[in-house]
């Protein structure tokens, strides 16, 4: 997988600079990493960009001089060690007026970030998530790293079942799991890996325990690889079986409610009619109450982005948004089932990168 190039990072930069001229801002100061790593390709963990008419400067510290160097092409490296906000605001202050004022990323800063910038920078306004919509369809070097990815996890998965047998943990299926994506090619999780058994695959986002596997055990495996910073997401649940008619019975429930959703993928869909073709299903067979949480979300360089799906979503997503559909139902005492693929809305329908069985496995 290579870096994305200097001229797709500009284009980006471009965009970006159109539409926060379209919201009335003078510059632009760039807080969030993804954010600063989409625009500017750099991967550091100290950085801020300032985008002002015709010049882009990113702002770090000692350790990052080099690698901005190399990392970031087109965009000019000022080093200001443990004062990014500071920096931003002499560069902000002189471009900016009441009526085109800087515009920041609230949810990039700390607390008392925002308080400095705004008593140094005397026109600076909360913008709205500009960088995030930009995000949302991905290109074709991004949608090549987000494949990647989805096959590593459905590799480390093929590799990982086998291990669920009688008196293994929660724990120890979570590290063969981590492992066994790394071998398979990820340069790491895309996040902690939720694995779960029995009873305690009711709660939505269990984190493993030292809990030991028993026959007749619901068992739920979330997990995620990342590749050039892009992550993926899937979700199987299989039974230590053979499975009884009833965990059969709620299995089916959600995997026809899962596949609904898949469904209505398309260049236009909303969140909202995503979660609705799942959610009506789960409702109808009386497990309604049971489905605690949104049906899915956007996945990129962040595990949870942009486009929201959710009941009620509006806004419109499209084709190239690589996005989850992952509705579960969760009964105490019993366990739970949740079934999560990831795909790419395309103009008529979608590209299921998660192609593992979702055939009811009885291990
Ligand atoms: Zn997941
Ligand atoms: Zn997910």
């Amino acid at each position: 997988m290579a870096a994305p190039d200097a001229a797709r990072l500009r284009s980006r930069r471009t965009r970006l600079r159109a539409l926060a001229d379209g919201e009335g801002l003078g510059a632009m100061l760039i807080t969030a990493p993804a954010n600063i790593r989409w625009l500017t390709g750099f991967t550091g963990s100290y950085g801020a960009l300032v985008q002002l008419p015709g010049r882009d400067v990113l702002i770090t510290d000692g350790r990052y001089r080099d690698q901005a160097g190399w990392q970031a092409p087109g965009v000019e490296v000022e080093v200001a060690p443990a004062d990014r906000i500071g920096a931003a605001a002499a560069l902000l202050e002189p471009e900016v007026t009441e009526t085109r004022p800087a515009g920041f990323e609230p949810s990039g800063l700390l607390w008392s970030e925002g308080d400095r910038l705004r008593e140094l920078v005397g026109a600076a306004t909360p913008a709205p998530a500009l960088v995030e919509e930009l995000r949302e369809v991905k290109d074709d070097t991004e949608l090549a790293s987000i494949r990647a990815a989805a096959r590593a996890g459905m590799d480390a998965l093929d590799a990982v079942l086998p291990a669920l047998a009688p008196g293994v943990t929660e724990l120890e299926v979570a590290r063969r799991l981590e492992l066994a994506m790394r071998d398979a090619g990820a340069e790491g999780v895309a996040f902690d890996s939720i694995v779960a058994f029995g009873p305690n695959a009711a709660e939505p986002h269990h984190l493993p325990t030292s809990r030991a596997l028993a026959r007749g055990d619901l068992v739920k495996l979330d997990f995620g690889a990342a590749v050039d910073g892009y992550r993926s997401d899937m979700t199987r649940t299989v039974v230590l079986g053979p499975a009884s008619a009833r965990q059969r019975e709620v299995y089916e429930v959600v995997r026809a409610a899962q596949a609904a959703g898949l469904a209505t993928l398309r260049d236009g869909v909303t969140g909202g009619e995503i979660d609705a073709a799942c959610r009506d299903l789960i409702t109808a067979a009386g497990l309604g109450e049971a489905f605690s949480h949104p049906t899915g979300h956007g996945v990129g360089l962040e595990i949870h982005e942009a486009p929201r799906v959710r009941a009620r979503a509006g806004g419109s997503i499209a084709a190239g948004t690589p996005l989850t559909v992952e509705p579960g139902v969760y009964i105490p005492g019993f366990g739970g089932v949740r079934i999560e693929d990831l795909a790419v809305v395309a103009p008529d329908g979608h590209e299921l990168l998660t192609t593992t069985t979702k055939d009811l496995l009885e291990l």
